[in-house]
């Protein structure tokens, strides 16, 4: 059912939950200080890229850079912060879930 290489498992809410807490990330929109978030990866909802271009970028329909990130728009003001899914799924993958083999 794949297709490709690319069969990462999207990051999960609550993957992202542990992830925020461990690194002491605040719920709170640092513009409007509610805690409501959309998190928004492209895959399957929940991976998205933002294109990286440079001084030398020429514009192509079959090449580009892309560094894939996870998108957390704040749903009150519209705030979207965007985190490096390398930094998330590196984390997650040195800190596993302990909670989930370690029950019994
Ligand atoms: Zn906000």
């Amino acid at each position: 059912m794949s297709e490709g290489g690319d069969t990462e498992p999207p990051i999960s809410s609550d993957e992202m939950t542990r992830f925020a807490a461990a690194k002491g990330i605040s719920g709170e929109c640092a513009l409007c200080g509610h805690n409501d978030w959309t998190i928004s990866t492209g895959k399957e909802d929940r991976s998205g890229f933002i294109p990286i271009v440079d001084e030398h970028y020429q514009p192509s329909p079959l090449v580009a850079w892309h560094r894939p990130v996870i998108l957390m728009t704040c749903r009150n003001c519209g705030n979207t912060v965007l985190l490096s899914e390398h930094v998330v799924r590196s984390w997650l993958d040195e800190n596993p879930d302990q909670s989930v083999d370690d029950n019994e």
